[in-house]
């Protein structure tokens, strides 16, 4: 019998994608990207998207205030909108309460999810509300739109399309294991880790520009991890890609965590996940032109390697010699 532990989360994923689709008019994307792409009758499509978020699975009611978990609950949904190049729109949450979630913990949830939506202009329209007999669980689900024409996919990156990541990765994972070991944080720079981990901010505005700029064949957020989210990209593309350990951002903080730690900050760069930054494929001859836009509008935009026609991922390090590398980022059952 096939068990779950053996296809991991993805495989499970591709299993129910072969069954989703019973009336197909108007599903211009099902499952297997960062959003649904639904056709309405105007010039936007729709994009629908929702995470799951479990108490002891991705967050700890001892690590921080209820008004951050509100607030990263709404954050890495919309995060998922700005991968597809959308501008997020409404929002639904469900809740799964326990007994020991007090009612001032509900206030400060929502008063944090809802910073959140005034900083995007995001309506909270609807949800629901039960008991649970174990852990606190939060369901969000976000609406968004894009002209169609903009929406941004996994699976149309070309060979020879530079990669492109809209900030460095690795810092909320080392945040992460930081809050794990229960390290006291009292040095400012790894307070930063923590901070990235619990307070990921969704790149909207950058998705935006790369997907109105014509110049973006295709695009991801970082969730599970560097590789893990290009490895999506590659597989759904059909090409393979070349990553330069040289190009690679290194945040000054993460050098320190990883002395402190013993850990080599590249384990965190490449599979740490929670990232929320963008990973995009951006047409070569583009490329200036969307560096300088991105440093007037002051955001990061650091190229890192490029797509191309082989399989598999490598990495060129940085003595020049070429490894080759596989997904080991987040998979909820491997
Ligand atoms: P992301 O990390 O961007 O949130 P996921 O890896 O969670 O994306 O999901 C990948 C795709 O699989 C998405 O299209 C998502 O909607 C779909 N998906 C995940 N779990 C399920 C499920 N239990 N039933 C149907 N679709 C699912
Ligand atoms: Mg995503």
């Amino acid at each position: 019998m096939v068990k779950l532990g053996d296809i991991g989360e993805f495989g499970f994923i591709d299993r129910i994608a072969q069954l989703g689709i019973v009336r197909p008019e108007g599903v211009v994307k099902g499952i297997g990207d960062d959003c649904a792409v639904i056709a309405l009758n105007g010039s936007e499509h729709l994009l629908v998207t929702t995470d799951l978020l479990v108490e002891e699975v991705h967050f700890r009611l001892d690590w921080t205030s209820s008004d951050v978990i509100g607030a990263k609950s709404l954050a890495v949904n919309l995060s998922d909108i700005a991968a597809c190049g959308g501008t997020p729109r409404e929002a639904f949450i469900s809740l799964a309460l326990p007994h020991y979630i007090e009612l001032e913990w509900l206030d400060g949830f929502y008063l944090g999810l809802r910073k959140v939506a005034e900083a995007y202009g995001v309506n909270l329209l609807g949800g629901d509300t039960t008991r649970s007999k174990a852990h606190l669980v939060i369901n969000v689900a976000v609406t968004g739109f894009a002209p169609a024409t903009q929406v941004l996919y996994r699976h149309t990156a070309h060979p020879g399309d530079v990669i492109v990541i809209t900030g460095p990765t690795g810092t909320s994972a080392a945040g992460c294991e930081l809050l794990l070991r229960g390290m006291p944080v009292a040095n400012p720079l790894l307070l930063s880790l923590v901070e990235s981990h619990l307070k990921p901010r969704p790149h909207v505005r950058e998705g935006r520009v790369l997907a109105s700029s014509g110049a973006c064949t295709a695009a991801i957020d970082v969730s599970d991890g560097l590789i893990s989210d290009l490895f999506h990209v590659c597989t759904d593309s059909g090409v393979g890609a070349l990553v330069r350990e040289d190009a690679l951002p290194v945040a000054e903080e993460l050098m320190v965590a990883g002395k402190e730690l013993g850990v080599d900050p590249l384990h965190w760069i490449l599979d740490g996940g929670e990232d929320y930054v963008l990973l995009a494929a951006i047409r070569r001859d583009s490329v200036p032109d969307l560096m300088s836009l991105a440093d007037q509008n002051h955001w990061d935009f650091f190229p890192i390697g490029e797509f191309v026609p082989e399989p598999g991922i490598r990495l060129i390090r940085s003595d020049g010699t070429r490894q080759d590398l596989v997904a080991r980022g987040w998979d909820h059952f491997r």
